[in-house]
């Protein structure tokens, strides 16, 4: 272990003032800052990556999971999407559950790059590329200024509101907001992935959406030299007709705070991803296979679940749990993939595995104070860092949830910047009001 040495006091310049601050542009933060933007308010964005979209394209995620009855933005983009040639309807197969697939679509992610910009620069949003968060000022339970560092040095930034959509909670935790990670007894948490775009692939390949058809792709990598380290790999064919994306490896206990830990875990996956397709080359109908891109960042799962006024709960989702702030309806059941390897090869032979034995949910909802900070008075949260208990995030964390959770957060933190209140108390004065909002929007709730 190395000692500390002392960072010597030094000024900042304070480099913008905005009513709103979003950290991370990815589906919850692009959608916050473009809710924010519409409601009248001036919005700064700051983004580590050189593109908007998070997961969806410095990631490759490439599937849009849980798009059932969302409207609002997340329609905005497919129509974008269509125009360009960037969208494909991909019906997820009914299988029994209470989830409701048949809205899930894939996308190229460099056609998402590009409509997310589009958007973003029509509604004037102030976007800062290449810039990470890395502290907070706080007075008095209030977020004063933002830090961050990119090519014009260390500055701050000042607002009246903030939303976290870091992933990984970053802006809360440099505020001293509380937080949970990973599993309540154990600490584990789910394993992350790096997803590849690969070409090649025999033409009536078919998507692995479930159980049975991942199996059965992980035993034609394995008969080839390639145990994959997902016992339930996922191909999802994408618009471009001869591009799909794949999802081959888990790498466990991969804490979003241990940087070594990251770049081991991205170095070992994307290793695995190119023996796999290149074992697969034996294979007659995969002779063609090559790796076309891989992901900026491996693709983490998990990360801080920020303290909220409301934490969703695993019997939320039991007993399809109403809220008189609700912001969307969540059809996705508890979907968590094995925190561990002994886990996963229960998984890859269709057991129970430690912690989703019997789990089942009813289409619950999200309610606004799930997005307020319990500790920060004007901090929200959209997206994966939302207050939620470990098997609650496992479900509302796919990105067609993602979306609303923005577009509530901005919306509400633009009324609270305007009427000069804090988002708790916002939604105190004005019950019902993000409902009606979000129903306007076409969210069916
Ligand atoms: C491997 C994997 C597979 C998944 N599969 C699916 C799927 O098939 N379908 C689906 O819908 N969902 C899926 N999900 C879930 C989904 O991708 C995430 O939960 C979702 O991306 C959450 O959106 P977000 O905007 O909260 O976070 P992110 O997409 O992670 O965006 C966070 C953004 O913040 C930026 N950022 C981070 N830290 C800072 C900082 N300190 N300062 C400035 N910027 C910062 C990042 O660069 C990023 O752009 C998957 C997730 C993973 C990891």
């Amino acid at each position: 272990m190395f000692n500390h040495i002392l960072e010597s006091e030094h000024s900042l310049p304070v480099r913008r003032e905005s009513d709103l601050v979003v950290a991370g542009g990815g589906p919850a933060g692009f959608s916050a800052a473009l809710s924010a933007a519409r409601s009248g308010v001036s919005v700064t964005l700051i983004e580590l990556g050189g593109a908007l979209g998070g997961v969806w394209t410095q990631g490759l995620l490439s599937y849009i999971l849980d798009a059932h009855g969302k409207s609002g933005i997340l329609d905005e983009i497919v129509n974008e999407l269509k125009d360009i040639q960037g969208y494909l309807h991909t019906p997820h197969p009914p299988n029994g559950s209470s989830y409701i697939g048949d809205s899930d679509w894939t996308y190229d992610s460099e056609a998402m790059k590009f409509v997310l910009e589009k958007l973003a620069k029509s509604a004037n949003i102030h976007i800062e590329y290449h810039s990470r968060v890395v502290n907070a000022f706080v007075k008095d339970r209030l977020i004063t200024h933002v830090v961050i560092e990119n090519n014009s040095g260390r500055g701050a930034i000042a607002a009246k509101q903030f939303i976290d959509a870091t992933g990984n909670g970053d802006l809360g935790f440099f505020a001293g907001a509380s937080y949970e990670v990973g599993h309540p007894q154990s600490g584990e948490v789910q394993p992350a992935t790096l997803v590849a775009i690969i070409s090649g692939f025999p033409e009536g390949m078919q998507n692995t959406l479930q159980g049975d058809a991942k199996i059965a792709l992980h035993q034609k990598f394995a008969s080839y030299g390639s145990e994959l380290s997902y016992r339930r790999p996922v191909f999802v064919r994408l618009p471009h007709p001869s591009l799909a994306a794949v999802f081959l490896n888990h790498q466990y206990s991969v804490s979003h705070d241990d940087n070594s830990g990251i770049t081991q875990a991205t170095i070992e996956a994307r290793e695995e991803v190119f023996k796999a397709i290149e074992n697969i080359r034996k294979d007659p109908e995969w002779s063609q296979a090559r790796v076309v891109q891989t992901a900026n960042f491996i693709g983490l799962r998990e990360g801080r679940r920020l303290n909220g006024l409301y934490k969703l709960s695993v019997s939320d989702l039991q007993n399809g749990a109403k809220f008189e702030d609700a912001i969307c309806l969540v059809h996705l059941p508890v979907d968590l993939h094995s925190v561990n390897k002994k886990d996963e090869k229960a998984a890859g032979e269709k057991k129970e595995t430690s912690y989703n034995a019997g789990l089942t949910a009813k289409p619950y909802q999200i309610p606004g104070r799930s997005l307020v900070s319990s500790d920060v008075d004007n901090l929200m949260m959209a997206g994966r860092c939302v207050s939620g208990d470990f098997y609650a995030h496992a479900s509302y964390r796919v990105t067609g949830n993602s979306v609303p959770m923005g577009e509530a957060a901005g919306f509400i933190a633009a009324k609270s910047a305007i009427q000069k209140v804090n988002p708790g108390q916002y939604l105190g004065q004005n019950p019902g009001e993000i409902t009606a909002e979000m129903a306007s929007r076409g969210y069916l709730l």
